[in-house]
């Protein structure tokens, strides 16, 4: 790697979830107006509690790569976080971590976030369509892949996936839930955007600005 080029390395890790944990603190009750739209009005608080313990367990960890980090965040969140989001985006960190070389350029960086998708995927059965972190996440894997096989760095392969990630999200507005508790409400779900995708924006935001500065 070029000098100035930034590592994916254990602080640039460790800052990102620092970030997403500021990122769902300030977005909190956005995120809690989405869920009680179409849920249970409990994803800010759930996404609050598990991002603050992951910070906990982060402080007590001497983790001997980047991918350790996301691995305990990821567990972190499996066991503090009640809703199906905690399991979802828990089995989603620990598989980016598992999946993470490093060093990690763009290519690698692309191919772990689309292991978290999997990841997801396996977990939750949802396919691109059904109004679920998914809509966010997989556009964003494709735009992170797209950039990076351009040839673009780090920061610009993130600042692409951010943008993906944000129109997924709203991209979920018109869709009708076929997964989760939002799909309980059938039609009437339609017109609202998905709490879970609102966070994957978040997620990738973060990133690109982790990356950035
Ligand atoms: P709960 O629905 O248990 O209250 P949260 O409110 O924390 O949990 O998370 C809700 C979000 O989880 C939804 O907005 C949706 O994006 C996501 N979600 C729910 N079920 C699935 C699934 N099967 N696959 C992917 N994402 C899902
Ligand atoms: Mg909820």
């Amino acid at each position: 790697m070029t000098p100035g080029t930034p590592r994916f390395d254990v602080p640039l890790a460790e800052a990102w979830i620092r970030a997403i944990a500021a990122a769902v603190e300030q977005e909190r009750s956005r995120l809690t107006e989405l869920d009680s739209a179409i849920g249970d009005g409990d994803h800010g608080s759930n996404l609050q509690r598990g991002f603050t313990a992951a910070l906990t367990a982060l402080d007590g960890l001497r983790p001997a790569d980047p991918g350790a980090v996301l691995t305990k965040t990821g567990t972190t969140l499996i066991s503090k976080v009640g809703g199906a989001s905690g399991p979802l985006y828990g089995k989603a960190f620990r598989a980016i971590g598992a999946a993470l070389p490093e060093p990690a350029d763009p290519t690698a960086l692309a191919e772990a976030l689309s292991a978290g998708l999997d990841a997801v995927r396996l977990l939750g059965k949802a396919e691109p369509g059904d109004k679920t972190i998914v809509d966010a996440w997989t556009p964003a894997v494709a735009a992170f892949r797209a950039a990076a096989a351009a040839g673009a760095a780090l920061p610009e392969a993130a600042a692409a996936a951010a943008a993906a990630a944000e129109q997924g999200a709203h991209d979920t507005v018109p869709l009708q839930a076929r997964k989760g508790r939002a799909s309980y409400l059938g039609e009437r779900s339609i017109g609202h955007q998905d709490p879970g995708a609102t966070s994957t924006a978040l997620i990738f935001r973060t990133l690109a600005e982790t990356l950035t500065t």
